[in-house]
């Protein structure tokens, strides 16, 4: 017993270090999820709605689900800490959460568990319920326990934890007259009426059929749409993305080439793609070609064709890339980067639709739809002298702008989740998504380097955060993004004060005024030092950032020191 109660302070003290309260952002934070402060009377009158409405039974099932719902989440905590430390201390989150939520006191009482041998045998005293004291506030002593979305709470996480069905009873119920609630928990086939405590945990099937009839509609609105779906990448709801995407549709149908303006990593090749699939050529070649990537002195070569002696190390005649997307389409990217010498002949193909390979005197007749693009200014080319105002007044015609990711905040959860579940495939990872602050720094970034780098970022974190988690700030930043909010945290007696600052500051008043000295200063740093090692000096020391005999040197002076 003293054991667990040994376990449960330490359980405590480091959950308490994880809840954040963001006064600027309006925003309260246990480690990465976002909670809310609401009225516990304001909470009871829903739960009081709901069973007016929807009667006992109804209600108690749709309370139990809600609390098995966030008891899996707060499991999730509890595997962050299962790393570095034992079943029990990591298992103790989740009564530790339950109390620090303001849900219920829990007390544990018996406790033996063991994860790889899945056995599960928990006895826990709960004061202070406030489940058990609205109910009864509202409808007297009832004839049966009522803590409904807590024992689903107590489902939740542990069958979360121990990654097996465990089933809770409350064998004593505020609720139900007793002076608190008690409750019991052990695998399901240990429970002889297992099957009559989980028909709880079925969702109603009146929900069921909403779903199924909403999925059909889903599934059939679809079908209509194929026609229109966009390629895997296209997704976004912003207006700045649908107005691109609306002007490219509507291109889709002509034959009109088409430039495409945007920052590098914008998406201008799968715009591209999608303007080639979209139009009837969708069965023909689509050619891309990175003007930049190839050295000026063979671009004419790619792009038009070689004859055979064209020059000393052409040994045979060679298709240009215009021949090979005959038919198709053509990307150019970096179209800036084209020198002035195949711009010549890039104007001839657009106005005559016809090329000449290098050293051949034959010319040739294609077709092909061009579509260019580039991140230059390409009319500051033209006064430099480095880009033709024909071509450049040719390609002008229509021209498409492919807003930054910074101009589509509103994509950004969509691309990320597209992203998540392609790399996940990938990767073969199954991860639950992001986790709340992680959600936020995403949208809080300014994507310098666009649609390319959350790709990548997204990427990162698939392949860092652990397989069944989900994806936290640090999996997908390397160093935080920007300056984070100040946020509070709270003291040993449930206060808020500034986390890096207030608890130092209130330390040096105490050393100030005389209430402590250094020395046992030193000392309380020492004994807290022991007691989180378990008594392991070794570790102990390390916590502090000294060495062994540092601290054993240490050691053996406190005891000279007075206590307060
Ligand atoms: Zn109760």
């Amino acid at each position: 017993m003293s054991k667990l109660r040994l376990v449960e302070r330490a359980a405590s003290d480091d959950l308490r270090a994880r809840v954040h309260f963001c006064t600027e952002t309006g925003q309260i934070w246990l480690h990465e999820h976002r909670m809310l402060l609401v009225h516990a009377e304001a909470q009871a009158s829903l739960r009081k709605e709901l069973i007016d409405t929807l009667g006992m039974d109804r209600a108690q099932g749709l309370l139990t689900r809600m609390g098995y719902a966030s008891g899996v989440r707060d499991a999730e905590l509890a595997r962050t800490r299962a790393q570095n430390a034992s079943d029990l201390e990591a298992f103790m989150t989740g009564p530790q959460l339950h109390t620090l939520e303001g849900i219920v006191r829990v007390t544990p009482v018996k406790l033996e568990l063991d994860r790889v041998a899945g056995k599960f045998y928990g006895e826990f005293l709960w004061e202070n319920s406030w489940e058990g004291q609205w109910h009864r506030h509202f409808y007297g002593i009832h004839s049966a326990p009522v803590c409904w979305t807590q024992i689903g709470y107590a489902c939740g996480y542990t069958s979360a934890f121990m990654g097996r069905t465990i089933l809770y009873k409350e064998v004593e119920c505020v609720g139900a007259g007793q002076a608190n609630c008690r409750i019991v928990g052990k695998p399901a086939e240990e429970w002889d009426d297992a099957a009559e405590q989980m028909r709880f945990f079925a969702p109603e099937p009146i929900a069921d059929r909403i779903l199924d009839l909403q999925t059909q509609v889903a599934q059939l609105r679809s079908r209509i749409d194929d026609k229109e779906k966009l390629p895997a990448d296209m997704v976004g709801v912003s207006p700045g993305f649908r107005a691109a995407y609306e002007l490219l549709k509507q291109a889709a149908a002509s034959q009109i080439t088409v430039l495409l303006l945007g920052e590098t990593g914008v998406g201008k090749e799968m715009f591209a793609r999608c303007l080639h699939e979209s139009g009837a050529r969708r069965d023909e070649p689509f050619i891309a070609v990175n003007c930049a990537a190839i050295p000026p002195e063979l671009v004419e070569a790619e792009l038009f064709g070689v004859e055979k002696g064209a020059y000393t190390g052409a040994l045979v005649s060679r298709q240009g890339r215009f021949e090979r997307a005959n038919g198709g389409s053509l990307f150019l990217d970096e179209i800036g980067d084209l020198p002035l010498a195949a711009q010549a002949k890039l104007l001839r193909v657009l106005q005559d639709g016809e090329i000449e390979r290098l050293g051949d005197q034959k010319t040739r007749r294609v077709k092909v739809r061009l579509i260019a693009a580039t991140n230059s200014d390409l009319q500051q080319l033209v006064r430099e002298g480095r880009f033709r105002s024909d071509l450049y007044y040719r390609l002008n015609a229509y021209q498409i702008r492919i807003p930054p990711l910074r101009e589509r905040k509103e994509d950004v959860s969509v691309l990320a989740k597209r992203f998540l579940e392609k790399h996940s495939a990938l990767y073969g990872k199954k991860l639950r998504g992001f986790t709340d602050k992680a959600k936020r720094a995403l949208l809080a970034y300014a994507w310098p380097g666009n649609i390319r780098e959350l790709e990548n970022m997204i990427e990162r974190g698939v392949i860092l955060a652990p397989s069944g988690t989900r994806i936290e700030v640090n999996h997908l930043f390397s160093s935080h993004p920007g300056e984070p909010a100040r946020e509070l945290g709270l003291d040993p007696h449930g206060g808020l004060e500034d986390n890096r600052w207030e608890a130092g500051r209130s330390l040096c008043e105490a050393i100030f005024n005389g209430v402590m000295t250094l020395d046992q200063l030193e000392v309380m740093l020492l004994e807290t030092a022991i007691d989180k090692a378990r008594g392991n000096l070794s570790s102990a020391a390390r916590m502090l950032g000294l060495t062994r005999p540092q601290f054993a040197y240490r050691l053996k002076h406190m005891h000279d020191v007075p206590k307060t």
